[in-house]
């Protein structure tokens, strides 16, 4: 099995839009628990595939009119997508007598914490993942921009990976970073979150590749109240469930970990998204991160799939994060249901 026969296998016959294979030295230096080598010791090549998000998913949210599209099409479906490609991609490879190892997307052990007793033998506790945007970058697929979204040169930001390691030895694909983010910090003026960091950033070095590059110091706990649609500014269905809620995304000092578990807990308080899934969604529709710089990348001409309109001319929109009524000393609940004065008027909006 060749890279060639691999790649023509991946992208003709199982229709991923991109693929690309970096050799696991380009991983030294990794920390363990986000390295292939601690998932699978005989890792010799890592796979990282990408199926594009269709455009149009991003339409809806962006209109502040429409969510189920890119919940359905751009997150659980696509990502059901991704896993087929990847079984379908593993079946190739196993039959080729090697060893395919499915690494899908999830939060790191550092994010969410040990989650059990470390094993015997100087072992890692379960949960390590490889970061797939950093397996990605090494693969030669794409860069990360200051969004610290990955930005590849057909389809900018737009797209979801699949990531596969093998102990088959393949030709790998150079590493390209610095091409396509041209800094313009659009991400940070339309992400509703005040999560993207205008100028602090952090550097990630990969010594075995060579490369180093720098992105925004996100502040995920902010981006993940604001993805579950616990913003006020960009959730309409928040807001008529709970229209007193004051939670200045500003003032948020919350850990990724805190964030998912809030948006988990409320999400059953607000009927619009049981409607739509199971679990918490993504009701901010990567609105600076995606959105914003796909328009712009696609207007400067600096990625591929161009097409024949513009995708919006439109200045995002924003609800009032403030409730309409309440109390600027007080944050929190700041309405009194037993006094018809002080409950605010977004509750008798027609909006939701
Ligand atoms: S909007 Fe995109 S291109 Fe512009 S700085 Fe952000 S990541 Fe880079
Ligand atoms: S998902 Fe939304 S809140 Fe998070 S970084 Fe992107 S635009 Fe900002």
């Amino acid at each position: 099995m060749t890279s060639q026969e691999l790649k023509d296998f991946a992208k003709n016959v199982v229709g991923v839009d991109a693929i690309g294979i970096a050799p696991i030295s380009r991983f030294e230096g990794a920390p363990e628990y986000m390295s292939p080598r601690t998932v699978f010791p005989g890792v010799k090549s890592v796979i990282v595939f990408a199926r594009r998000i269709i455009r149009g998913c991003y339409r809806g949210i962006e209109r502040g009119t429409h969510w189920p599209s890119y919940q359905v099409f751009a997150y659980s479906g696509l990502t059901k997508l991704v896993h087929q490609a990847n079984y379908r991609i593993g079946r190739f490879i196993e039959d080729h007598g090697f060893l395919s190892v499915p690494c899908p997307p999830a939060a790191t052990l550092k994010e969410a914490g040990p989650r059990g007793p470390v094993p015997p033998g100087g072992k890692y506790p379960r949960d390590v993942n490889v970061s797939l945007r950093i397996a990605a970058v090494l693969a030669g697929l794409g860069e990360m921009g200051w969004s610290k979204v990955l930005l590849t040169p057909q389809f900018g930001p737009r797209q979801r990976l699949g990531l596969i390691l093998t102990d088959a030895e393949l030709e790998p694909d150079p590493v390209r970073i610095g091409r396509i983010c041209d800094r313009c910090k659009i991400c940070v003026r339309d992400c509703p979150g005040n999560a993207i960091d205008p100028k602090k950033g952090n550097t990630i070095t990969a010594p075995g590749a060579g490369v180093s590059w720098e992105c925004n110091d996100l502040k995920v706990g902010k981006c993940k109240l604001t993805h579950f649609g616990l913003n006020r500014a960009t959730s309409p269905h928040f807001v008529k469930t709970f229209p007193g809620i004051y939670l200045p995304m500003e003032e948020q000092g919350n850990t990724w970990v805190e964030g998912w578990n809030f948006g988990h807990a409320l999400f059953n308080a607000v009927p619009t998204w049981k409607a739509f899934s199971a679990y918490p969604i993504a009701i901010c529709g990567a609105r600076g991160c995606i959105i914003s710089c796909m328009n712009h990348l696609e207007k400067r001409r600096r990625i591929k799939n161009i097409f024949r309109h513009d995708f919006t001319n439109e200045k995002p929109w924003r609800l009032p994060e403030k409730p309409l009524v309440g109390h600027d000393d007080h944050h929190g609940f700041v309405y009194d249901p037993e006094d018809p004065e002080s409950v605010p008027s977004s509750i008798k909006s027609d909006w939701y």
